[in-house]
């Protein structure tokens, strides 16, 4: 990177560069909280937003698209629902000059202006469940620091899917399955995370219950990436959803709704990148090789015919692959270019290369370079691309369990969060106030780990009391 800023040592700062420097995001748009998706970075977020796609659509789900305006009458029928998000709605107030009789609000999430339509098309048990997604934008009025991706006002990749039962066990198994399309989204990214049931009093408004996704930041906070709700009867009751159930009584459906944004994608960019700018596991790099020419005046022509059959064997064998064949710039250059975007994998073939029939295979998590006959080629970019993705994962969730600590005391967790950061886990009685005596360490209750396998015992770290769960503490975004 030009910027020179080294990644773990001011990550802000390099998560700003790198969005710039590798032609991903242009944040100078004149709205605050609001950003331009460049080539490059949108090649990325289709690679990202077409893995949700395949993820929901194998599990049953349909995309749908409503429209980004809600009524205010209806934004408001739920009211912790509005309550939660009064402060942060963008109005639509006038239609050309005239006042709106009835204001809009920019949908800040989609529930109330999905369900009054659910309304219209649950008529019996025949049309559920409902499972239905979209992905768009949605508005907040931030009135934090924004920063790029990682809080901003117009969210514009919002994944949200929505769904209605008959039943509260069906809503409760939709839950699982919901757990199930994250973890698959975020194992194909190679993006350690961990689950946590939210406190009552951080659940999402209007909802019996949530469930994170929290990733660790390379600066050691976490950042809520993913989240899942049930809703219980809540929205269903006041938006009037209603089957016809077998014995003729008309029921409330229960509902739930979990959703991903762009988050998502910083999560991927900022856990794989480097120094030398971002990494991208190559089942989602919209470029998975780079093919670079190392110019020789007196083979040219060969040089160059080798390079095209080089990316014909590779395109064949099914790789993403594109040929650097710019003149203006060195080979070094060149190097420096495909590294900063995290193009997996970089072949070079020049003068040698052409007169031994081979191509050097440079990859870009480890920079390790190896020879290999060109009949070979497809077999050991193969063999690297998987190697490689292994070590990424491994990598990235070697790092992330090794700043979980569980402690005993409040003491403890306040020292390990303010020198290192990370995770911590202790024993919590379950009680509100002790949940908030605990956050008083300057860090966020992320909740109850429900991807802890192990039945534990132990006191609350706060009150000494008998423990019936352990919570999750970190500071957060
Ligand atoms: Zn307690």
């Amino acid at each position: 990177m030009t910027s020179h800023t080294k990644r773990n040592e001011d990550f802000g700062e390099w998560f700003r560069n790198v969005l710039v420097e590798a032609g991903i995001l242009d944040y100078r748009y004149p709205i605050k909280g609001c950003g331009v998706w460049l080539p490059y970075g949108f090649q990325i977020r289709r690679m990202l937003t077409n893995l949700l796609r395949d993820l929901h659509d194998k599990f049953g789900h349909e995309e749908v698209r409503f429209p980004i305006m809600v009524t205010e009458p209806n934004l408001r029928k739920e009211a912790s629902h509005i309550k939660d998000f009064e402060n942060e709605v963008f109005w639509v107030t006038h239609g050309g000059r005239k006042p709106l009789q009835i204001r809009y609000a920019l949908r800040p999430t989609s529930e109330t202006a999905m369900y009054p339509m659910f309304k219209l098309w649950v008529r019996s048990h025949a049309d559920l469940p409902i499972k239905m997604y979209q992905i768009g934008s949605v508005f907040r009025y931030e009135t934090k620091t924004t920063r790029p991706i990682i809080r901003v006002r117009e969210v514009t990749t919002f994944k949200e899917a929505h769904t209605c039962h008959a039943t509260l066990e069906e809503a409760e198994k939709q839950i699982s399955e919901a757990i199930q399309i994250y973890k698959q989204f975020f194992d194909a990214c190679g993006v350690p995370y961990l689950i946590s049931r939210r406190p009552d009093w951080d659940k999402f408004p209007g909802s019996l219950y949530s469930v994170a996704f929290d990733v660790l930041m390379p600066d050691g906070r976490t950042m809520q990436s993913g989240t899942i709700h049930n809703l219980g009867k809540n929205f269903s009751t006041v938006f009037d959803i209603k089957y016809e159930a077998s014995d003729g009584e008309h029921e409330n459906v229960y509902q739930t709704c979990y959703g991903i944004s762009e988050r998502g994608i910083g999560a991927e960019l900022s856990v794989h990148g480097d120094d030398n700018g971002i990494v991208l596991i190559p089942n989602l790099a919209p470029t998975q090789v780079i093919v670079i020419p190392i110019p020789d005046k007196k083979i040219m022509p060969l040089i160059l015919d080798t390079v095209e059959r080089v990316v014909k064997n590779l395109t064949d064998s099914g790789f993403r692959v594109k040929i650097d064949k710019r003149e203006e710039l060195t080979p070094g250059s060149k190097f420096f270019f495909w590294e900063l975007r995290g193009i997996p994998i970089r072949i070079e073939i020049g003068p040698r290369d052409v007169k031994k029939n081979q191509a050097i295979v440079v990859r870009r998590d480890t920079f390790e370079k190896k020879a290999c006959t060109l009949a070979h080629l497809p077999q050991v970019v193969h063999q690297t691309v998987d190697e490689m993705s292994a070590n990424m994962r491994m990598k990235a969730w070697g790092w992330m369990k090794s700043r979980v600590f569980r402690v005993d005391s409040l003491e403890k967790a306040r020292t390990i969060l303010a020198k290192k950061g990370g995770v911590v886990e202790a024993f919590w009685c379950g009680t509100e106030e002790c949940g908030h005596n605990l956050e008083q360490i300057n860090a966020k209750l992320l909740g109850v780990p429900i991807d802890v396998g192990e039945t534990l015992e132990g006191k609350c770290a706060s009150c000494g009391k008998e423990a019936s769960s352990l919570v999750r503490l970190a500071i957060a975004y």
